[in-house]
């Protein structure tokens, strides 16, 4: 039988040979580990909530974000956010997100051609009949002139439609022709595997080029990236699109990526989660990093264990618990993250009652199992799986995190010295 821990080091293990792609000091594909990217959902053009947003979602651990590059407003506005967030201490790459008019505003605002670390192409969107190759090859021509990373991002929402059509007739002619969606996976393929072939052709290296395929479901995108990691060595940006709001969002996109993620396909992953009304955009930046985490493939973060509750406890004080150790650690992980060495690596355990409480927190590096109904009022504290202590009263939740902190203090080496 495989052991959990032999089965992250065969994720890890698996991880298929790419050629590495340095976006602005970014590692994706190669040896380095899966980035995690997100997008702003900000008009571009109004600079300071794009540069909020885009320091929001760096503070929470996006590595690379991504900002639409529409309108020549929005060029305009790409320098000037880059140089407020330089000016904040913030060098996360920015990719611009082109469609239709790219290779206008690239040319028309070299200084946003300049400031973008890498531009996001599509496809089926650079343009239509005559003018698509003219245009492909402009921005090409300008991301080898301005020494960027490219990511040729086809998406079947926006499948280029000459290309089907060929392919379409192609199959017809087929002894045994293909159904239709296949067709259609094929299609998305050979729009990425084509386009890459045409950028090389233009000078573009293949250290500067990151491909994605996406469509919203989860069996194609497996389907579609297994034969896409079979054919080309090329990094791959990993991603459901239109993954949807709320838990389904997070479950079709985990769903999908975590089989990929586990057969070693994926260098870059982004949660494409439509938020629920006033939920923050970071959202899908914790969901990725979460997603790598909970498989062990990247540590971020100290991740809380809490049980679901039951019958056996009718207080939501661990509820409350568990949100608030998750909380601080979140909050506090920017602060910790600079100064201790190893600190994502630590466990936590918040447990409702002595059924699984004492064991669960045993298993983790502070541990906390709280009363259950008609148990004594006593929770013993568990630290690197040694009961060391028992909290009562009012007090509990503050005199944890305490304890929380003491630990992070003691256990983990201090950068400064
Ligand atoms: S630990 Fe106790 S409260 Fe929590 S789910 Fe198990 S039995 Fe229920």
């Amino acid at each position: 039988m495989t052991s959990p821990t032999e089965a992250r080091a065969a994720a890890t293990a698996s991880r298929r040979r790419c050629v590495g792609v340095n976006i602005a000091g970014i590692q994706v594909g190669g040896p380095a580990p899966i980035v995690v990217q997100s997008m702003t959902n900000t008009d571009t053009a109004d600079v300071a909530s794009t540069t909020q947003q885009v320091a929001q979602l760096w503070r929470a651990g996006s590595e690379l974000v991504r900002i639409t590059v529409n309108t020549p407003e929005a060029a305009a506005a790409v320098p000037r956010i880059r140089e407020k967030l330089d000016m904040m201490g913030i060098s996360v790459p920015l990719i611009g997100d082109f469609h239709y008019n790219g290779h206008q505003l690239l040319t028309k605002e070299p200084a946003a051609a300049e400031a973008l670390a890498k531009y996001r192409i599509n496809p089926g969107n650079v343009g239509f009949g005559k003018k698509k190759d003219l245009q492909f090859s402009t921005i090409v021509e300008l991301a080898v002139r301005h020494g960027k990373a490219v990511r040729i991002g086809a998406n079947w929402g926006s499948l280029d439609q000459e290309l089907l059509a060929r392919m379409m007739d192609e199959n017809h002619a087929r002894a045994e022709p293909w159904d239709a969606p296949r067709v259609m996976r094929e299609a998305l393929i050979r729009s990425a595997l084509d386009s890459a072939e045409r950028a090389e052709s233009l000078g573009l290296a293949r250290d500067r080029i990151v491909l994605s395929c996406k469509v919203s479901g989860v069996q194609e995108l497996i389907a579609v990236y297994r034969d896409l990691a079979a054919r080309c060595d090329y990094a791959l940006h990993l991603g459901l699109t239109e993954a949807g709001i709320g838990s389904k969002g997070i479950v079709a996109s985990s769903a999908a990526l975590a089989v990929l993620l586990q057969e070693g396909i994926g260098d870059t992953i982004r949660i494409s989660l439509t938020p629920e009304p006033n939920e923050p955009r970071t959202r899908e930046v914790i969901v990725a990093q979460e997603l790598l985490q909970t498989m062990g493939l990247r540590a971020f973060t100290p991740l809380v264990t809490a049980c679901p509750g039951c019958g056996r406890t009718t207080s939501t004080f661990f509820q409350e618990l568990a949100k608030t150790v998750q909380d601080h650690v979140r909050a506090r992980m920017p602060e910790w993250r600079v100064q201790y060495d190893g600190v994502e690596n630590l466990t936590l355990a918040v447990m409702g009652c002595v059924v699984n409480g004492p064991g669960e927190s045993k298993h983790a590096n502070i541990g906390i199992s709280l009363p259950g109904t008609g148990e004594a009022p006593a929770a013993p504290v568990f630290i690197d799986g040694v009961k060391t202590m028992t909290l009562r009263g009012e007090g509990i939740a503050a005199e944890f995190v305490q304890i929380l902190e003491n630990y992070v203090a003691e256990k983990y080496a201090s950068k400064a010295g």
